[in-house]
């Protein structure tokens, strides 16, 4: 969207009615670089996140060289000593075959990826967002969509303060938009409250991790297990072992909708049982 969607000669103040011109809900990095460009681009930006930073999530904490090109974008400093892991490619092992394959260089992309915790990398973004001119509002959750009853449309959010965690709420105001942005994560209750599905022809992936202290912790491959065993038992699913460069490695593993164990597999199981076949390092 551009800003010359809007009316040409309306200005900001003729929609007074407006809390602004964008609301997005969720400064994950979804929410946070959608908001970025969107400032970046002239308009008004609500950035409405129900957490307060800095905020744990759970990932692999990889990023890929095209995640990287993104951060370069927003004029983010990649520096190793702010907590920035760069590695050069991927080891994949599986079927006997043990190979490493660097990012490739191309004059389109770097020509290497990062790890980065969440923990600190969200907040990163959604500070980029904030410095572009996005409105930041950490601490309020969305509680669902204002609709135009004669089009149905969304035009805002309604929002509550999120709970201290007491129970307490806080009394709860609407924010108005012409445009608003569920970016809300993967259960993006916003896009199911304006009757937005999930696109079956896509897969499905639900992964865990945790840290471990392991002395491949500086590893600078991101290490992918193509076949899980538990002894001579094949797993379903994949694992990783990416090195964080702070003296922890990532350790998680993931499967598909398309595998005929999803929805009956105890994750935190097969993660045990996995990592107890692995070398101690
Ligand atoms: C175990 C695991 C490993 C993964 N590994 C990797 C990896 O190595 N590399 C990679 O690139 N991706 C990985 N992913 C995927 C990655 O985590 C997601 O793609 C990414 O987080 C999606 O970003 P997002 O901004 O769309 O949503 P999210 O990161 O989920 O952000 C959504 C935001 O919306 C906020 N929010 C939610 N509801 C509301 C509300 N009602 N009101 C206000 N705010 C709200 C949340 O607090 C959150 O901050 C992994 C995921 C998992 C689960």
């Amino acid at each position: 969207m551009t800003q010359h969607e809007f009316p040409a000669g309306q200005s900001r103040a003729q929609r007074a009615s407006d809390d602004a011109d964008v609301i997005v809900v969720g400064a994950g990095p979804g929410g946070s670089s959608a908001a970025y460009h969107l400032a970046r681009a002239g308009l008004d930006v609500l950035l409405l996140e129900k957490s307060t930073f800095p905020r744990e999530k759970v990932c692999g904490d990889g990023l890929t060289p095209r995640a990287v090109k993104q951060l370069v974008g927003m004029g983010i400093a990649l520096e190793p000593a702010d907590g920035w892991f760069p590695n050069k490619g991927i080891r994949i092992i599986g079927g006997g075959v043990r190979i490493e394959l660097d990012w490739p260089e191309l004059s389109s992309y770097p020509g290497f990826g990062l790890v980065r915790t969440r923990r600190g990398f969200d907040e990163i973004v959604a500070r980029a967002a904030q410095r572009a001119g996005a409105r930041l509002a950490e601490g309020v959750t969305v509680t669902g969509p204002v609709l135009d009853d004669a089009t149905g449309r969304i035009t805002g959010v309604t929002a509550r303060e999120t709970s201290a965690g007491d129970g307490e709420k806080g009394a709860e105001r609407t924010y108005r938009a012409r445009l608003v942005v569920a970016a809300d994560g993967n259960s993006s209750r916003l896009s199911l409250a304006m009757s937005l599905r999930k696109r079956d022809d896509r897969p499905l992936g639900v992964a865990i991790r945790t840290y471990y202290t392991s002395s491949r912790r500086d590893d600078d491959y991101r290490e992918t297990w193509l076949e899980l065993w538990d002894g001579n038992a094949l797993l379903p699913g994949y694992g990783w072992i990416f090195g964080v460069g702070d003296g922890t490695s990532n350790v998680g593993l993931g499967l598909l909708n398309t595998s005929a164990s999803f929805g009956n597999t105890d994750y935190r199981a097969m993660l045990r049982n996995w990592l107890a076949t692995m070398p101690a390092e």
